[in-house]
């Protein structure tokens, strides 16, 4: 056995990031081990999705740190991070409107850090990505004549694409009907158990509990807990912060 534990994939140390006056994210320090699942819940404006954004460098933090495979990518460029094996869906789907599913993913894969430049190369590269989520058949369509469903598992092929060691996931199940959770549980299993690292932003609990090695929990931007699933989603106080957002947002309070 080695005295050292082997070097996160992910790990943050103090993370932060404010608004003006508002802490979106405050002091988060966290680590996620190759090939383990964090799931992130919290209330609306927890700073999930910030979290997310700080670590794929689509928001820069304004304190702390952010270590890819121990490497310091703090502040480092979207593609920057996407190149070190970093990939991520966004939870508000922006595929590009005048392309086809197929050429979607073909983009990504073109720009994406394994890209040899060649069109031809990325088209056959997406047909295998999309082949894995299930959306082959509908390689020829426009996005926009996607199902919801179908929509996220673009968003999916998009950012599997990439071949990434971890993967972020950002409310992937959201508008979800209850029979298409299954087939989104079954392919997060699938890359889990190819090694994946993933980090799941996700309010479907038993989604959650499903997947996740880990749970970390978000409140007001702070780590209100983390550890083992089953014990972090029966703590009093994360229920208390779900139930207590959705009284205050009944009251039309403020979060
Ligand atoms: P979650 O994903 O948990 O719902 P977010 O990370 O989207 O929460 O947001 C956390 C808080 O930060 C919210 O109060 C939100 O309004 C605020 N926020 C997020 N992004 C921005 C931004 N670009 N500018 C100002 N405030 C923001
Ligand atoms: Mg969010």
């Amino acid at each position: 056995m080695s005295a050292t534990p082997a070097t996160p994939v992910l790990q943050t140390q103090g993370l932060g990031r404010r608004f003006g006056g508002l802490h979106a994210v405050s002091d988060v320090s966290f680590s996620v081990p190759e090939g383990q699942t964090l799931g992130v819940i919290g209330p609306n404006g927890a700073g999930k999705s910030t979290f997310i954004n700080l670590v794929t460098g689509h928001i820069k933090p304004t304190s702390g740190t952010v270590l890819i495979d121990g490497k310091d990518l703090t502040g480092a460029r979207p593609w920057v991070i996407a190149h070190a094996g970093v990939a991520r869906t966004f939870q508000i789907v922006k595929p590009f409107r005048g392309m086809t599913v197929r050429e979607n993913v073909a983009v990504g894969i073109l720009y994406g850090p394994h890209g040899t430049g060649l069109m031809s190369k990325a088209r056959e590269a997406a047909d295998e990505v999309l082949e894995e989520v299930g959306l082959a058949h509908l390689g020829n369509r426009a996005p926009g004549e996607l199902s919801v469903a179908d929509a996220r598992r673009l968003e999916f092929a998009k950012a599997l694409a990439l071949r990434p060691r971890l993967l972020l996931l950002d409310e992937v199940m959201a508008g979800l009907r209850h029979s298409e959770i299954e087939p989104s549980l079954e392919l997060i299993g699938q890359l889990k158990a190819r090694g994946i690292t993933i980090v799941v932003v996700e309010h479907v609990m038993r989604a959650i509990l499903a997947i996740s090695d880990q749970v970390l929990v978000l409140h007001q931007g702070k780590v209100l807990t983390a550890g083992d699933p089953r014990e972090v989603l029966s703590d009093p106080r994360v229920v208390e912060a779900y139930l207590g957002h959705r009284y205050a947002q009944r009251r039309g309070g403020k979060r």
